[in-house]
């Protein structure tokens, strides 16, 4: 029987998941993946009793330091005293095994504390995601049994906090290019040299995930577990930043310092993808704690409307206000689906989510900081006053876009991803074409494949099972998907043919077929929640349904002004002005 809506329980949206499928692979071949989208996923039993106490643990103590964290926030440094309050309250085990000391807490549960801890203070929450989300998550992946004893109970703990350590400065977005290198010794150790940059948790952890260049392989990068304990190893001074300013963030020097055999992590040789299997799994705790910071921003600024009052009502009342808490509340609706399929993907052990891990950091990034402008506007004079939370949060917010990837590369990593599936499809249809009279099996497999892609294009999705058992508004947003989908595969084709292989340096053209899956993505996202939530929730379902709607009206404008910018652009003339002023280095009118 298929899983709808209708006959959902907690464990259906895991039994229909197609785990070697990618829900975003498939919107570039103009498809829907229903099995991998509903019923929308509920959070497990076993976390949701973790979870109450941890909340509320988190707003108590968070709750109690409102003062304290504005001042650490001014100073620049979470002293060691709050560091330790943190450890107390196992923050720093959320995710460990509990064999191990720690919570065990699933992906889904484990964004949603990140999500309790940002409502209060984004800087707390980076203290413990960067010591979970990436510092030791190689571990949990990639370590042996061995690793893990020695290591995991003293991190669940929180005597030794982590860090991730990749960044150089002359590798940023271009991580594979790190010039910090091992050197293989005669006894099989290993001699590490080099310097990281920014490093967030840097200069209070005791154990670093550190990205290297090796010898052999083509010195190619492979991972390691190196202590700060162990001589050679130091670390500079507490950045000073424009936010997240209580976050511990330092460079990380490794001067001489010998790196056993053992504390080898992965595979010699593998550290990127051991780098990017820790970013992409990591990716919920960031989107996690946006979707948290939101839900204080749209709970402080409805308060701020509803008290202010000009013009002789409450500010509350006029509608270009009412549209600005109404747009902040959809956009955390809508990443708050997109995080959590994600982490249900993460959980149920879906092989590929990089796309959708890349899809829901954008857009939970850049949601945030919409919300953040729009409460600041909202609350205008008190909204610039430091008195005031908006402008913490509006710091604060900014990093989200720059660290884990920033925004453009992986916008880039969505479309071409994409793209790579479709044009191996297109050129296999290539080749089958050519061969087809010497080997017309072969020939027939690819041809029929792509047959049905393009009757799936046209023929639309899952009428007879999801679509017919949504309420009119939610139809109404399925099919708003099911046309922009088609467009999808179609654009991605167009640009397969004209520019084959070019395509990679087609940036504009990229980032317009990436915004439309990401727009795809979360809203089919939203509109699965909102499938769930009409059933389930009696008073505020009929809303959610709603929402689903109007941010698939909204996201059917920014698909079809991308589709046709595809065709007809302004991208050579803006070009054009970019290398004119490259070259001269600066606006060069004036009015003078
Ligand atoms: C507060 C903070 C904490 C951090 N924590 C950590 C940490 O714990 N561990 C760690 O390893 N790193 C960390 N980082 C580093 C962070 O991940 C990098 O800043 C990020 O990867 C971007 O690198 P970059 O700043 O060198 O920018 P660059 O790579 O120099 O990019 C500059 C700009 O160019 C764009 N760009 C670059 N290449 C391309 C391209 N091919 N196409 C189009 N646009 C492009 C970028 O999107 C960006 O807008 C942290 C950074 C900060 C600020």
């Amino acid at each position: 029987m298929a899983v709808t809506p209708q006959n959902a329980t907690p464990a259906a949206a895991a039994d229909a998941l197609q785990r070697e499928q990618s829900v975003a692979k498939h919107l570039f071949f103009g498809d829907i993946l229903e099995e991998n989208l509903f019923p929308f996923p509920q959070i497990r039993a076993k976390d949701r009793e973790n979870l109450g106490a941890i909340v509320d643990a988190i707003d108590e103590f968070l709750g109690s330091k409102k003062k304290e964290i504005v001042e650490y926030d001014r100073k620049g440094e979470q002293p060691a005293e709050y560091i330790q309050a943190l450890r107390e309250m196992g923050l720093f085990g959320l995710i460990i095994g509990e064999e191990y000391g720690g919570l065990g807490l699933s992906n889904g549960a484990y964004a949603r504390v990140l999500a309790q801890s940002s409502s209060h203070d984004s800087a707390t929450s980076v203290t413990v995601g960067a010591h979970s989300s990436i510092g030791l998550k190689g571990l949990i992946l990639f370590g042996t049994a061995a690793q893990k004893q020695q290591y995991l109970p003293k991190l669940a703990s929180g005597e030794m906090i982590a860090a991730f350590c990749l960044t150089e400065s002359g590798a940023g977005s271009d991580a594979a290019s790190v010039k910090t290198h091992a050197k293989k010794q005669p006894d099989g150790s290993w001699l590490l040299n080099g310097e990281k940059i920014w490093i967030s948790n840097g200069g209070i952890a005791g154990f670093y995930t550190v990205f290297a260049r090796t010898e052999g392989e083509g010195g190619k990068m492979t991972a390691f577990i190196v202590e700060a304990a162990w001589p050679g190893v130091s670390h500079g001074h507490h950045e000073d930043k424009l936010g997240i300013r209580g976050s511990n963030t330092t460079t990380v020097a490794f001067n001489d310092v010998r790196v056993p055999a053992e504390a080898l992590l992965g595979e010699e040789g593998k550290g990127f993808k051991v780098a990017m299997a820790i970013l992409n799994n990591g990716r919920t705790g960031l989107g996690g704690g946006a979707v948290g910071g939101m839900k204080a921003l749209i709970k402080l600024a409805t308060q701020q409307a509803k008290d202010r009052k000009q013009f002789g009502k409450p500010i509350a009342e006029f509608g270009l206000v009412r549209e600005k808490i109404a747009q902040m509340t959809i956009d955390c609706f809508v990443a708050e689906s997109a995080v959590w399929m994600l982490a249900h993907y993460i959980d149920n052990d879906v092989e590929d989510y990089s796309i959708e891990a890349a899809m829901s950091k954008v857009f939970a990034s850049e949601a945030i900081q919409r919300a953040c402008y729009e409460s600041l506007q909202i609350a205008a004079g008190n909204g610039f006053m430091k008195e005031f939370p908006y402008e913490r949060y509006t710091r604060d917010s900014r990093i989200l876009s720059i660290f884990e990837g920033t925004n453009e590369i992986l916008r880039l990593y969505v479309a071409l991803s994409g793209l790579k599936d479709v044009g191996a499809s297109l050129s296999g249809l290539r080749n089958a074409v050519a061969s087809i009279f010497n080997d017309p099996i072969k020939g027939f497999g690819v041809l029929s494949g792509y047959a049905s892609r393009r009757a799936r294009q046209t023929s639309g999705w899952g009428t007879d099972k999801i679509l017919t058992q949504l309420s009119p508004d939610l139809q109404k947003a399925a099919k708003i998907y099911e046309k922009s989908v088609v467009e999808l595969a179609n654009a991605s084709d167009a640009l397969l043919k004209k520019y084959g292989k070019g395509v990679t340096d087609q940036q504009h053209q990229l980032k317009r077929l990436g915004d439309i899956a990401i727009d795809l993505y979360v809203g089919l996202c939203a509109l699965s929640r909102a499938a769930s939530l009409e059933k389930a929730d009696k008073v505020n379902g009929a809303q959610a349904a709603s929402i689903a709607y109007v941010f698939a009206k909204q996201a059917r404008r920014r698909i079809a002004r991308n589709v046709r910018g595809i065709g007809v652009n302004e991208d050579a003339r803006i070009e054009s002005v970019a290398g004119m002023i490259v070259d001269v280095g600066k606006y060069p009118w004036d009015v003078l």
